[in-house]
């Protein structure tokens, strides 16, 4: 008896377009090539008001080495930013000044409250804290710690990453940006 013909081998293309697809180019959505780009090119502006500033120094020094998620070099301009990291306390006398950094930067660009103060006024109950940035400017990821471990902030970094492969990227102007409650 005859033994069974064994199924036909799929063949690769050499020559042509095909080849060149196979090969050379790679097929993707642009708005995942843009998300994919702008997660690991952040450009944060440190809004460092107190003892959390350690530890996002710390960030920067070799056994965490924040560079390896594209986001190391602070720019000391809202302007050149697309990352405001607020971290420490805020008082009340310094919110309008918070809002007026956001205001300054472009299109796209997020949030992340760094540390306890940040997030929610930490432990100060008192009439000159602000408790909660979100109180005046939307935040994308919130870091806990009193102050946050430099891994619980790469963490943060790693989720506000997903949050933007995720989002729709324009080319065009960006839609506003909803405004905070409050003030
Ligand atoms: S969260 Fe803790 S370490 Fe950070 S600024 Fe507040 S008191 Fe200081």
């Amino acid at each position: 008896m005859a033994k069974p013909l064994p199924p036909p081998r799929p063949v690769r293309a050499t020559t042509g377009d095909e080849a060149l697809i196979a090969e050379a180019v790679v097929v993707t959505r642009l708005d995942r090539a843009i998300g994919w780009a702008r997660k690991y090119s952040i450009f944060p502006y440190p809004f460092a008001t107190a003892c959390c500033a350690m530890e996002y120094m710390s960030l920067s020094m070799s056994p965490y080495d924040i560079d390896r998620f594209g986001a190391l070099l602070p720019r000391f301009t809202p302007r050149q930013a697309d990352l405001l990291m607020v971290i420490g306390t805020v008082t009340m006398r310094q919110a309008p000044i918070l809002k007026r950094v956001y205001e300054q930067m472009a299109e796209p660009k997020w949030v992340m409250a760094f540390g306890a103060c940040a997030s929610t006024g930490g432990f100060y109950d008192n009439y000159t804290t602000l408790p909660g940035i979100d109180l005046v400017i939307p935040v994308d990821v919130y870091v806990p710690g009193c102050p946050p471990r430099p891994e619980v902030v790469l963490d943060g970094l790693m989720a506000l990453q997903r949050k933007i492969q995720g989002q729709k990227h324009r080319l065009g102007p960006e839609p506003e940006q909803p405004q905070a409650a409050g003030r």
